[in-house]
């Protein structure tokens, strides 16, 4: 079934509606973390194969940005139902290439269809102004346009979901795009092309290449004055390189980033529903999501009733095979992974947290890693400042409030902040003064469509899902008109 599922999967590079194979004919191996075999060899775009899908994007351009905006939509709205309709081979491609467990993988294809949904929505929702200028009286007519070619860059942690979200909103806009999807999972991304066909989107205006020389292709695409936006989710590092290349062709730039994200358990907080929220915020994709807790700060008087309840629902949680019943964590995506955590635990441990949980990689094959629980994390330990990107949870107590929000925004990043508290009062006013773009106040999980996803600092530019995704695909023009 598994064997089926990826034979069926394309694995060459979609420039202008055609499959073919990388210029230079190269190939790399996408793996399956859990065994560490082999599943499928894929094309490796080159720096020509770049150009050939910009020309290709520029050739589907004017046709798909003259269609009516509901026919736009209606393509949109027949993703939706289409990927729906294969949410379960989606996830399972997704746990396959990925390792999430079957229940995240799930989450994430119904994550991914909406954004198709929405933008289905919004694509008739481009509205512009009308205004008389003050002084001339000439009137000021403002209209939005598509911007033009759209990179999108995608990461390994959501195959599917960071894709969509900018697919949808550049169709919506009328935008051509080239999606560059991450080397350790680039299946999902190419099993959606032949589903988009049938959804009805013409040649040109979705191609994908991977790549395994993704800072030549994607500075090469940048270099292309035709290319007029460049949507990256992915990691502050390589997001800097990105906007660099962007600034020669003064390129738009939208940017979601990596992140740090506290998450603060007040004295009045009802601890069930906290522990609840911590489960989400940590473990929702085995803890490898830019949203993930990465320091959680509990108050002094409820730190040993919070850990209590948190450990036993950590320990209830099993490892193993994301595809097999009754598990509920996956393996990390690859050996690297794997090996950041049991670095930033064993340093941890050192500078004096303990653990109480988990905290030992298993032998054998796998990138696996337990739940894993520590409290009495100090501030320098490194998996304070750095993103964990694992299934581990770091405890830390605090007594005063003014304290634990400046340590929460003492960080470059500035993605998601949790908070738990009883008294909505007192948690809008630590949300206004928490420096994040999101917040989750008395919730876990905030990621939806029809909200604007972002983050501040050094976590990233602009905002995905909500109105504002498909601005990030839309130029601004003025119209000044004497009648
Ligand atoms: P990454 O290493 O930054 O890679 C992301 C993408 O960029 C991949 O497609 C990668 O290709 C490509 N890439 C690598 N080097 C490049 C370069 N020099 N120029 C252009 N593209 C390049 O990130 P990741 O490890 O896949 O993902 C984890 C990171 O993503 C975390 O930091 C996480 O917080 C962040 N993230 C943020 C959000 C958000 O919405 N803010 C959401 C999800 C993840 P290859 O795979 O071929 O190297």
């Amino acid at each position: 079934m598994n064997q089926q599922l990826i034979n069926s999967v394309p694995t060459d590079l979609y420039i202008g509606g055609e499959w073919r194979n990388a210029s230079d004919g190269g190939r790399f191996d996408v793996y399956n973390p859990a065994d560490e075999e082999v599943l499928a060899s894929v094309a490796s775009a080159t720096i020509e194969d770049a150009i050939a899908a910009v020309d290709a994007a520029e050739a589907a351009f004017a046709d798909w940005a003259g269609r009516s905006p509901r026919e736009r939509g209606e393509i949109l709205r027949k993703a939706f139902e289409l990927f729906t309709a294969r949410k379960e081979d989606f996830a399972r491609l997704i746990t396959l290439e990925n390792g999430k467990a079957r229940a995240d993988a799930m989450g994430e294809a119904t994550y991914s269809a909406e954004f198709f949904r929405w933008y289905a929505e919004e694509a008739v929702r481009n509205s512009g102004d009308f205004g008389y200028a003050p002084a001339s009286g000439a009137r000021i007519v403002v209209q939005h346009k598509p911007a033009g070619i759209g990179v999108l860059v995608t990461p390994w942690n959501f195959p599917a979901a960071m894709g969509t979200r900018k697919i949808a909103p550049a169709l919506a806009a009328g935008c051509p795009v080239i999606v560059k999807p991450a080397s350790d999972t680039p299946l999902t991304m190419l099993a959606l092309m032949p589903l988009l066909e049938e959804a009805g989107v013409p040649p040109g205006v979705v191609n994908v290449l991977p790549s395994r020389s993704a800072g030549k292709v994607v500075d090469a695409m940048l270099h292309d004055p035709r290319v007029r936006v460049v949507s990256f989710t992915g990691s502050t590092e390589v997001g800097r390189m990105i906007l660099r290349s962007a600034a020669d062709c003064i390129v738009n730039p939208s940017m979601e980033l990596g992140g740090n994200a506290p998450l603060i358990v007040f004295d009045d907080a009802d601890i069930d529903q906290a522990v609840a929220g911590a489960m989400l915020a940590k473990m929702r994709n085995l803890g490898e999501a830019c949203t993930a807790a990465n320091r959680f700060y509990v108050h002094e008087k409820v730190k040993d009733a919070f850990t209590e309840k948190y450990v036993a629902a950590m320990n209830a949680l099993t490892l193993g095979n994301g595809l097999d019943d009754g598990v509920d964590v996956g393996p990390l995506v690859n050996a690297e992974s794997r090996d950041k955590v049991v670095s930033l635990v064993a340093d941890a441990q050192d500078k004096g947290a303990k653990v109480v949980l988990g905290g030992v990689a298993p032998d054998g094959k796998g990138f696996f890693y337990p739940p894993t629980v520590l409290t009495d994390v100090p501030d320098d330990a490194d998996m304070a400042s750095e993103e964990i990107f694992g299934p581990v949870a770091a405890i830390q107590a605090f007594t005063d409030e003014d304290e634990v929000i400046k340590k929460s925004n003492d960080t470059e990043y500035g993605l998601i902040a949790y908070v738990f508290t009883r008294d909505l009062a007192r948690g809008m006013k630590v949300s206004e003064r928490l420096e994040f773009g999101m917040v989750g106040l008395n919730r876990g999980l905030v990621s939806d469509p029809a909200a604007p996803f972002g983050g501040v600092k050094q976590s990233g530019l602009g905002r995905e899902g909500a109105q504002e995704g498909m601005k990030e695909f839309l130029e601004t023009q003025y119209v000044s008109v004497e009648w």
